[in-house]
């Protein structure tokens, strides 16, 4: 359901962010991204939601080239950034109306699904509020509803557990594993070793704009057979 070939992208003709990036997630998958600070995760994820344009390569989206279906693209998307502040002058409800109706979720939909998410993620109460006034957590929460509020198949969630308290960690894990069971594809990325460990069917390791490794988490193992799965990665992003 994600494609991404030969992808390359320099920032401001100097920074080369990913070179020559070839990989994909399946449906039924759950992939996990991972990479030190700088690796190019973000910038990946950016180019599969079209937020910024790669400089060659081609990138697919739930069957949509993004360069001819941008808009295709966009709707297939469940897209959590980097970072959760935003609209902040916003009231929890008036922002998750304002999502609803970029992606026209129906008035019914929209409401069993806000109930039930912001229940799940202990939201509920807060959502008459500003967003001005939540904390960084919550701020993460709502994001994730909004990415979810309009059913997209494809998840593209960056760092989508910092900030999230133990439940609403394990609430938005329980998510992506439904999600993925019912035929959806699912790509995060984390810096957070276990979280990948649980989670995924597959990791990509990303350092310096390369993947140096795209496979099972049980076959780098074996591979490695000594050492710590925490030391395999350390011993791999170092170099
Ligand atoms: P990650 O998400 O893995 O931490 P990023 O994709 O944010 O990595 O960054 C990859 C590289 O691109 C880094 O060297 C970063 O400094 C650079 N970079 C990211 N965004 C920009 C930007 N808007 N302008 C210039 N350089 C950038
Ligand atoms: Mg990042």
């Amino acid at each position: 359901m994600i494609k991404f070939e030969n992808v390359t992208k320099t920032y401001n003709r100097s920074v080369r962010a990913l070179d020559d990036i070839t990989f994909n997630v399946k449906g039924g998958e759950i992939v996990g991204f991972i990479g030190p600070n700088g690796s190019g995760k973000t910038t990946t994820m950016k180019l599969l939601t079209g937020i910024i344009r790669p400089d060659s390569g081609k990138i697919t989206v739930n069957g949509f080239n993004i360069r001819e279906d941008p808009i295709k693209v966009k709707e297939s998307i469940g897209y959590i950034a980097d970072n959760p502040d935003m609209f902040l002058r916003l009231k929890g409800t008036e922002f998750l109306e304002l999502i609803g109706d970029i992606y026209k979720v129906s008035t019914e939909d929209r409401r069993k699904r806000i109930s039930s998410l912001a229940e799940k993620f202990g939201l509920t109460g807060a959502l008459s509020s500003p967003m001005m006034s939540y904390s960084h957590g919550m701020r993460q929460k709502i994001m994730v509803i909004a990415a979810l509020l309009h059913k997209p198949p494809v998840w593209i969630l960056d760092e989508p557990m910092v900030g999230l308290d133990p439940k609403s960690a394990f609430e938005l894990k329980q998510l992506m594993r439904e999600h993925t069971k019912e035929g959806n594809a699912v790509f995060f990325s984390t810096h957070i070793l276990e979280v990948a460990e649980k989670l995924c069917d597959r990791v990509i390791i990303i350092k310096n704009g390369h993947i140096l490794y795209d496979g099972e988490l049980e076959e780098l193992e074996k591979q490695n057979k000594s050492d710590s799965l925490e030391n395999i990665f350390l011993e791999l992003t170092e170099k």
